[in-house]
C-alpha cells in the first residue's frame, strides 16, 4: 500500500466509482468519432466534482489543490482523459484568487451548480507561442468597454464551455518597463462573443482534444469583466498556470499507473518462447523503470500541491512535477505500447489512444524545454537565453 493509495482515500474511492460506469469502450468509442464525453462530464459536474476547487459560501466543495489533483489522476488512471475537463479546474485559480466580489458572487455559484462551465484559457498565440508576453491580441478601453482585437491559437474546450479567461495587451510592450508588464485578463461571456466579435474555427488533432484557432474582430467586452487590476494579468495567470501544470502533473501520474497496471497484467499473461514475457528481465526492466520514475513524480507532485495550497511560491515544484511526470508517463506508455507487440496498436486495447493523450503533455501546456529554461534561469540563476 503506497501513499498513493491511501492519501485522500474518500475523494478516490468516489471518482474511481464514478468512472467505473464509463467503461473503455465509452472512451474508445467516443475517440474514434472525434466526440466529446458528454456524459461522463455531465456525471462529474452532477457529482460535484468539476466545482471541487470552489468554496463553499459559493456552493462548492472548498477542496484544494491536493484533492483537486487526486480527481484528476483518478480519471486518468480508470482509462479516461481529464483533457476534457480540467480546464475548469485550473481556470478557477485565476477567478478565485484575483476575481472582485462581485465577479465571484455572479460566476461562481452558477459554475459549481453546472449551470456555467469555465473550461477555456485563451493565452497562446500563433506568431509568439512560448514567448507569451509579447502576445499580440490587444484590448483597447474605449468608455466602459475594452475592445479585443486579434488572434488565438491551441484554445481547448471553447466550444464545451460558457466562460473565458482571456490573456490581451492593454499597453504597448514599447511603452512599459518589464515585458510581464502591461498584460490582462479578462472573463468573457462565449455566448455573448461567438459570432459578435469572436471566431472559432476548429484544430483536427492527433489526440481528441477540443482545441481551436480563435479570431476577434473588434469584440467588445464590458469593463466590468476586466479581472484584477489592468496591466496586472501575467501575474494572476503565472498563479493559474502553476495549479495547472501541478494538476497535469497529477494527470500524467494517473496514465503512468495506467500504463503500468495494464503492462504489469498483459506481460505476465502473453507467453511466447514457452513463458511469460515478464519473466524476461529485458521486459521486466522498463517497466520497472516507469514505475520508479512514476512513483518520484508524485513525490513532486504532493510538494507543489501542498506548497500552492499554502499560498506558497510553488513556481519551481510545479514546473518540476509536470516535467518529471510528464516524462515518466511517456517512458510508461512506451513500455506498455513496446511489450503489447502488435495489440499495442490495436484500438479495443486502449494503449495506443492513451499512448497519444499521454505525449500532447510533452508539449502543452508547457513544453519540457521551456520547463528546463525556467529552472536554469529562474532556479539555478543560469544567464538569461530570452
Ligand atoms: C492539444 C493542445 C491543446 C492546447 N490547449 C491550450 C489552451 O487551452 N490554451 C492555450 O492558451 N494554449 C493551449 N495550447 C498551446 C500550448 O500551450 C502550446 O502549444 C505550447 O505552450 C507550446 O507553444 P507552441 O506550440 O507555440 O510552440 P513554440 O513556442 O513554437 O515552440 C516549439 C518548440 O520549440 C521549443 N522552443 C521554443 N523556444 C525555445 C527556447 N528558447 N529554448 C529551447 N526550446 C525552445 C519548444 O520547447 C517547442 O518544443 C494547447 C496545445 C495543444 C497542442
Amino acid at each position: 500500500m503506497t501513499f498513493a493509495d491511501t492519501a485522500y482515500a474518500d475523494v478516490r474511492d468516489a471518482v474511481r466509482t464514478l468512472c467505473a460506469g464509463f467503461p473503455a469502450k465509452y472512451h474508445r468509442e467516443i475517440d474514434a468519432r472525434r466526440g466529446y464525453p458528454e456524459a461522463f462530464v455531465d456525471a462529474l459536474t452532477k457529482a460535484g466534482w468539476m466545482a471541487a476547487l470552489i468554496p463553499h459560501e459559493y456552493g462548492g466543495s472548498g477542496l484544494g489543490l491536493a484533492e483537486a489533483s487526486v480527481i484528476m489522476e483518478e480519471i486518468n488512471r480508470a482509462g479516461a482523459n481529464a483533457g476534457a475537463c480540467h480546464g475548469q479546474m485550473y481556470n478557477m485559480g485565476t477567478l478565485l484568487r484575483h476575481g472582485s466580489a462581485a465577479q465571484k458572487q455572479r460566476y461562481l455559484p452558477k459554475i459549481a451548480s453546472g449551470e456555467l462551465r469555465l473550461q477555456a484559457m485563451g493565452v497562446t498565440e500563433p506568431d509568439t507561442g512560448s514567448d507569451t508576453t509579447r502576445i499580440k491580441t490587444t484590448a483597447v478601453r474605449e468608455g466602459d468597454r475594452y475592445v479585443v482585437n486579434g488572434q488565438k491559437v491551441w484554445i481547448s474546450r471553447v466550444r464545451h464551455s460558457d466562460l473565458m479567461i482571456l490573456l490581451t495587451r492593454t499597453t504597448p510592450l514599447a511603452e512599459v518597463k518589464k515585458k510581464s508588464e502591461g498584460l490582462s485578463v479578462f472573463i468573457v461571456d462565449l455566448r455573448d462573443a461567438i459570432g459578435k466579435g469572436m471566431t472559432v474555427r476548429p484544430i483536427p488533432n492527433m489526440v481528441n482534444h477540443e482545441t481551436s484557432e480563435l479570431f476577434f474582430e473588434n469584440l467588445e467586452i464590458s469593463a466590468e469583466n476586466m479581472i484584477g487590476q489592468e496591466g496586472q494579468g501575467f501575474r494572476y495567470i503565472l498563479d493559474g498556470l502553476n495549479a495547472e501544470r501541478t494538476l497535469i502533473a497529477a494527470e500524467c501520474i494517473g496514465d503512468g499507473r495506467w500504463f503500468i497496471d495494464k503492462v504489469t497484467r498483459y506481460a505476465g499473461e502473453r507467453v511466447v518462447f514457452g513463458r511469460p514475457i515478464g519473466q524476461n528481465q529485458g521486459v521486466q526492466f522498463p517497466i520497472a523503470e516507469a514505475h520508479v520514475e512514476v512513483e518520484a513524480a508524485d513525490l513532486m507532485r504532493w510538494k507543489a500541491c501542498r506548497l500552492f495550497d499554502a499560498h506558497e511560491p510553488c513556481g519551481a515544484e510545479a514546473n518540476m512535477a509536470k516535467y518529471l511526470a510528464a516524462k515518466a508517463s511517456w517512458e510508461a506508455a512506451n513500455a506498455c505500447i513496446q511489450f503489447h507487440g502488435g495489440f499495442g496498436f490495436a484500438s479495443e486495447y486502449d494503449v495506443e489512444r492513451k499512448f497519444r493523450e499521454t505525449r500532447l503533455y510533452q508539449v502543452a501546456p508547457i513544453s519540457t524545454n521551456l520547463i528546463l529554461a525556467y529552472v536554469a534561469e529562474h532556479v539555478l540563476g543560469l544567464p538569461r537565453s530570452f
